[in-house]
């Protein structure tokens, strides 16, 4: 890990972050913490993600429309397919169209049952993420992203299905794909280069997950079939009771994964912040990303 400055990062790389709707006045305290600390770092856009159910919609358009009202901050609304008829899914974009949303993420979602469980798209529905993005893109002048996964969806009997799902987002739409978190940025690369090769051009965007908690992450990982790697399982070995070293650890694991792929020609980057900031701060400041804040609090002390 290469730890030499490198002013010259902050101005190539562009950031965007990702929150979840919260449930609890709790849970929205801290997220706002984090959004203020984080809106100074001027990302290019702020996504909130949508779950399965009418509840997560009202929160998800709450959440967004206080970003939008509240903060300089541009936010990207997720929208899923599940358990919806078109009319329904149709509505859902009039009302973020209405509001002033003009960026959407567009999924196909998973079954309400819960991951594991066989995805059965509503009768009346948009099928996939493909099918929803063709009614955004009918619907207005929408930035559009998708998802994409660097080892393959767990459904995806193999890439070639997997990519082809991609190559049908784009052509119904997509301005770019975010990818489901990984940690092996060699995966990652040979994923793009597939998708170049399918004629994808679009770009691809990694998803990063700075490990909050790596139990977690572990469980969480191999249902979303992400692989965490032995390297990364003996780094976060024995920190389960002493949070402070984990904290330190894994933003110095997540900033290394950043500058790994600096290093390769990644200029973007989207971070599942878990409505967190420490962590996603840090990584941002170590590849260069600051605030106007910061900046003038070190000229102070200079
Ligand atoms: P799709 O792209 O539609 O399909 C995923 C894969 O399934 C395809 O690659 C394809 O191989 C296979 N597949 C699907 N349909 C077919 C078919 N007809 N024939 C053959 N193969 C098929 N979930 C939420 O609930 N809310 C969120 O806000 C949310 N945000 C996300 C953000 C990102 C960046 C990512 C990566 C994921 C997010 N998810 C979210 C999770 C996502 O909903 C799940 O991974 C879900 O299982 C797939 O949705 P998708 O849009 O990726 O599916």
């Amino acid at each position: 890990f290469r730890f030499s400055r490198r002013p010259d990062i902050g101005d190539k790389v562009r950031v965007s972050f990702e929150f979840f709707p919260p449930k609890t006045d709790e849970m929205e305290v801290r997220l706002w913490d984090t959004v203020t600390r984080l809106e100074p770092l001027k990302p290019r856009f702020v996504s909130v993600t949508y779950g399965a159910g009418g509840s997560t919609r009202e929160r998800t358009a709450r959440t967004v429309r206080r970003i939008l009202n509240e903060t300089t901050l541009t936010p990207a609304a997720h929208m899923t397919c599940v358990d919806a008829a078109r009319h329904q899914v149709d509505a859902v974009i009039s009302e973020f169209a209405e509001m002033g949303v003009t960026r959407f993420v567009a999924l196909r979602g998973d079954p309400a049952a819960g991951v594991g469980t066989a995805y059965r798209p509503h009768p009346e529905g948009y099928a996939n993420g493909a099918e929803l993005v063709g009614a955004l893109k009918s619907a207005g002048d929408f930035d559009i992203s998708v998802s994409a996964y660097p080892e393959k969806h767990p459904e995806s009997p193999d890439f070639a299905t997997d990519i082809d799902m991609l190559k049908r987002k784009v052509d119904n739409g997509a301005t770019r794909a975010i990818t489901q978190f990984f940690f092996d940025n060699d995966l990652y690369e040979r994923y793009v280069e597939r998708a170049r090769r399918a004629g994808i051009y679009i770009p691809i965007v990694p998803g990063i997950l700075p490990v909050h908690n790596f139990t977690q992450v572990a469980n969480f990982s191999s249902r979303c079939g992400a692989l965490v790697p032995a390297w990364l399982a003996e780094r976060f070995e024995g920190l389960e009771n002493d949070p402070q070293t984990h904290a330190l650890v894994a933003s110095a694991v997540a900033a290394e994964q950043v500058h790994d792929l600096v290093e390769r020609g990644v200029g973007d980057f989207h971070f599942y912040t878990m409505n967190r900031a420490d962590l996603v701060f840090a990584v941002c400041h170590m590849i260069g990303i600051r605030s106007h804040e910061s900046e003038a609090a070190g000229s102070a002390a200079a």
